[in-house]
């Protein structure tokens, strides 16, 4: 196959591309992420007070949709890059179960790690638009 495709006489497959339509739509569901995104530092707040009922509430309170919407997100990306939104999107959703498990546990060291590893996933989760723009 390798050497098929380095001849030149076979036509390359080209991946499907995004319509404004799609990226549209991908946008639609970005501002819902990125408005959570933009309060979570409302969450580290509460888990730097140590304020574990309100922390937990917060999970399932204002973040409560986010799971939904990363679904809804990555069930409109081409298929080349669902995997990476599907994997980002199940990080995201640990970390936001062992921060809800944290709080219960009143364990401040694992609700800051995750706090921390949750973030940079959601980071990576919404620079999947950018690259589906590009494209
Ligand atoms: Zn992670």
């Amino acid at each position: 196959m390798l050497f098929l495709a380095s001849c030149g006489n076979a036509p390359q497959a080209q991946p499907p591309t995004y319509t404004p339509d799609m990226v549209q739509r991908l946008e639609s569901y970005t501002n819902n992420i990125q408005g959570m995104r933009d309060r979570l530092g409302e969450l580290n707040d509460l888990i730097q007070e140590k304020d574990w009922i309100y922390a937990d509430n917060f999970i399932h309170g204002p973040l409560g949709t986010l799971r939904q919407d990363m679904s809804l997100f990555n069930r409109n990306l081409l298929p080349q890059d669902q995997r990476q939104g599907r994997e980002l999107a199940r990080e995201i959703s640990r970390h936001l179960e062992a921060i809800s498990l944290a709080a219960q546990n009143s364990d401040y060291a694992a609700a800051t790690k995750n706090y921390r590893e949750m973030l940079t996933d959601l980071d990576a989760f919404l620079d999947l638009l950018p690259n589906a723009t590009e494209s």
